[in-house]
């Protein structure tokens, strides 16, 4: 039996450049045939939390045992999760925990007669996210017409402890030229809709948040982003068990950038490629999660290469 979290992860990954190491009771001390001297005992010691790796017999030694693995996508996992090994939970200072809601943002679902309200919801409906969505995610209107926000649907992000940590803010009049208002949040550093994910189930990676909402499974909005560090992070310290990308069927640059970087991370992601011109947002909820357990295809090496031709091409 392997131990639990990440001392496990990085033991089965040493493991196949080294062959079966012997653990500790601790767990921090683990025994493996040294690869330089090759003694016929297990005399090249590796401490885990000091990360050193040190041979009785030869000599060799170093700190980082990410530079015992051969293969270089094994080596960056070794080194990120060697990292994170002596702490408790993904270090969380520095995401930014919330934002202030101004206090014109008032819940979509009520019986007000405002006509602010009214179009707000006419117009959330229009777009399918009907009582259903405006509830379990929160929808807000303007109350306020003078607000820099007003006659927008406010869509809130709150993180995994419930509080504000982003909104979107919706024209919900087609000749509005900025069609979102959004606060000034270094994106990087916060997990959109994370009161709504599990990191244990498979998640789905989405571009914006109407496509996460119409999702509605444990699906993160990357807003036009590339997927951020933190997302990697926490995919590899909760080892997800799948990761997919929902996307329109034009967007290969969007979807080789991010290809790419999971799977630098030892992550493969899996494709669910949309016809061309549907966007997730616009489709129904029972659609978009069925074309997903259905239609996703893993993006492998050769598909990443296919990408990077078609995302070429692009303008
Ligand atoms: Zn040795």
């Amino acid at each position: 039996m392997y131990p639990n979290g990440n001392i496990g992860q990085i033991i089965s990954i040493l493991e196949k450049t080294l062959g079966k190491a012997d653990i500790s009771n601790d767990e921090n001390q683990l025994a493996f045939y040294c690869p330089k001297c090759r003694h016929h005992k297990k005399k090249l010691s590796i401490t885990i939390d000091k990360n050193l790796f040190h041979c009785w017999v030869c000599n060799y030694s170093g700190k980082g045992v990410h530079k015992l693995s051969k293969n270089s996508s094994d080596a960056i996992v070794l080194k990120r999760l060697t990292k994170w090994t002596n702490r408790k939970e993904v270090k969380e200072t520095k995401e930014i925990t919330n934002i202030n809601q101004p206090k014109e943002f008032k819940r979509l679902l009520t019986s007000s007669s405002s006509p602010l309200r009214l179009n707000t919801y006419q117009y959330s409906i229009k777009r399918g996210l009907t009582d259903y969505y405006i509830d379990k995610y929160n929808l807000m209107y303007v109350s306020d017409p003078t607000s820099y926000y007003s006659n927008r649907l406010i869509i809130p992000s709150y993180n995994k402890n419930g509080e504000l940590n982003y909104f979107n803010a919706r024209a919900i009049y087609d000749d509005e030229k900025m069609k979102y208002k959004n606060p000034k949040v270094e994106k990087s550093l916060i997990i959109p809709f994370e009161m709504y994910i599990s990191w244990d189930q498979p998640i789905v990676l989405v571009e914006g948040m109407i496509d996460a909402m119409k999702v509605d499974y444990n699906a993160i909005p990357l807003m036009g982003n590339t997927v951020s560090d933190l997302i990697i992070e926490k995919i590899l310290y909760y080892k997800t068990p799948s990761v997919y990308l929902l996307l329109d069927g034009d967007a290969y640059k969007f979807l080789y950038r991010n290809c790419n970087k999971l799977i630098k991370h030892n992550i493969t992601p899996k494709i669910v490629l949309l016809e061309k011109d549907k966007d997730p947002g616009e489709l129904d909820t029972q659609y978009l999660q069925t074309i997903i357990l259905n239609k996703s295809r893993d993006c492998n090496f050769e598909y990443l290469m296919k990408l990077k031709l078609l995302s070429n091409g692009e303008q």
